[in-house]
């Protein structure tokens, strides 16, 4: 199985091991960490920092919320809500034909107000399917599996958030660069950009679009401390 070569941002791998990043990009974390040994070895890490930091600060300098849920953290060993650390050797599941990793399960499955023991794709404009996750987020949040038919343009627009997309299957080409299942591709709310699915297969992604992503407080602190050298 390939490697992934594009990877989380170290400051949303950190909101990720503190407990505060979203829901929808907790998950999206947790699934790429279930593909990538870089990524995990990168959270281990922060979190032992994040921890040691936590030692030493004064709690009046940390917020308050990042505190309340990072104890939450180390007492439960992982929220209830955002998914649980990955390991390596969750078994993924199928979904529609595709192999996904173990954190989409519950997502997917859950279908039970209505009857219907699963989600399925549903049309969203030619070319591309989607399912609406049932993240707990803001509205203005989206958070979708999208199933994009080979060859496939994404023309875009200007962004008024961040957008995240995590590849599970087939490859998207943007830019000279290309993503293959595992690869992460961030674009903040100050690029404009086009993503053709490349022609050897359907491609199968997790992409969210989020408004407010992470908090300065953690970002300045902790992000210098670990990966600035
Ligand atoms: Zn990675």
């Amino acid at each position: 199985m390939s490697t992934p070569t594009h990877h989380l941002d170290d400051d949303v791998l950190l909101a990720y091991v503190t407990g505060t990043a979203t829901e929808p990009v907790s998950l999206l974390a947790a699934c790429h960490l279930t593909l990538c040994a870089t990524c995990r070895g990168h959270a281990a890490a922060a979190e032992m920092v994040g921890g040691a930091l936590l030692d030493a600060e004064p709690a009046a300098a940390l917020s308050e919320d990042a505190l309340v849920r990072m104890f939450a953290r180390l007492d439960d060993d992982g929220p209830a809500s955002p998914p649980a650390p990955a390991a390596s050797t969750a078994e993924p599941f199928v979904f529609e034909g595709v192999p996904l990793p173990r954190p989409l399960a519950r997502y997917l499955s859950l279908g039970k107000q209505r009857g219907d023991s699963r989600r399925a794709f549903r049309f969203l404009a030619p070319g591309v399917r989607g399912v609406d996750l049932p993240v707990v987020a803001p509205p203005a949040v989206r958070t979708r599996l999208l199933r994009l038919a080979p060859g496939v343009e994404i023309p875009r627009h200007a962004h008024a958030a961040p957008e995240f997309t995590l590849v599970f299957s087939g490859s998207l080409s943007e830019g000279g660069e290309r993503y293959g299942r595992g690869d992460v591709r961030f674009l903040d709310t100050a690029g404009v950009h086009v993503q053709r699915v490349d022609s050897d297969g359907p491609c199968v992604a997790l992409v969210v679009n989020e408004g407010a992503l992470l908090p300065q407080t953690w970002r300045g602190k902790l992000v210098s401390l670990l990966f600035d050298h």
